[in-house]
């Protein structure tokens, strides 16, 4: 199973790509991760990349493409992979469909209110850096509840920074449902659900497909 999660900022992307991945045994690809490894091994595409994340750019895609394809061509993904982040804009997926076919886009919807309303009551802690849904999610208001450091806002989680992530994403990313759509592998899940529930969903479909083939 090649799976595809498409979400917004605050959609909980992240969190329910790692999920499918440990129930379905298939790597979680994220691009956060592909970076850091390639940069690790400091490969010469890892050195390409982390130049530009240094200088808070974004990656240009030739490079991103490229780094995914070596990404998927390895063992662990002969069984499918589970991908977040990539492909995150009609060029990028063309890219894509030139390494490999996915079976499965999962979009995670959510308005934008909702992610909004997410995103800025989410606090990290100075210290160890651990996220939380909000100042109150602690057992102590505004204390890491691992660390006993402070919590912050981000920069990024603050309201305007936030709409202008929501922006790029509806402008760059949010096409890709359409483009997937022609290919009639979209399935649609509402975002705004317990994070179990979520799962479920999507476990749904994916086994449903798995009793398909056995037929
Ligand atoms: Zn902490």
């Amino acid at each position: 199973m090649r799976i595809l999660l498409i979400g917004r900022q605050g959609s909980g992307k992240g969190t329910q790509a790692k999920l499918v991945a440990e129930r379905h045994k298939i790597p979680n690809i994220s691009t956060g991760d592909i970076f850091r490894d390639a940069s690790a091994l400091r490969t010469d595409l890892g050195m390409k990349a982390e130049a530009y994340m240094k200088k808070g750019h974004l990656v240009p895609d030739e490079i991103v493409t490229s780094l995914v394809k070596e990404r998927v061509r390895q063992k662990d993904c002969r069984d499918g992979f589970v991908l977040d982040g990539f492909p995150r804009n009609i060029s990028q997926a063309k890219a894509l469909d030139k390494i490999t076919n996915l079976d499965k886009v999962f979009v995670l919807k959510l308005s934008d209110d909702l992610a909004i309303k997410r995103l800025s009551q989410r606090r990290q802690c100075k210290k160890c850096k651990s996220v939380y849904g909000g100042i109150i999610a602690t057992r102590k208001k505004g204390i890491c509840d691992k660390c006993h450091g402070k919590l912050y806002q981000r920069e990024d989680d603050k309201p305007a920074a936030i709409r202008k992530r929501l922006s790029i994403y509806h402008k760059e990313t949010e096409p890709l449902v359409d483009y997937y759509k022609k290919k009639g592998i979209v399935h649609l899940i509402n975002a705004n659900q317990p994070v179990e529930k979520i799962a479920a969903e999507i476990s749904r479909h994916l086994y449903h497909e798995a009793d398909m083939l056995e037929l």
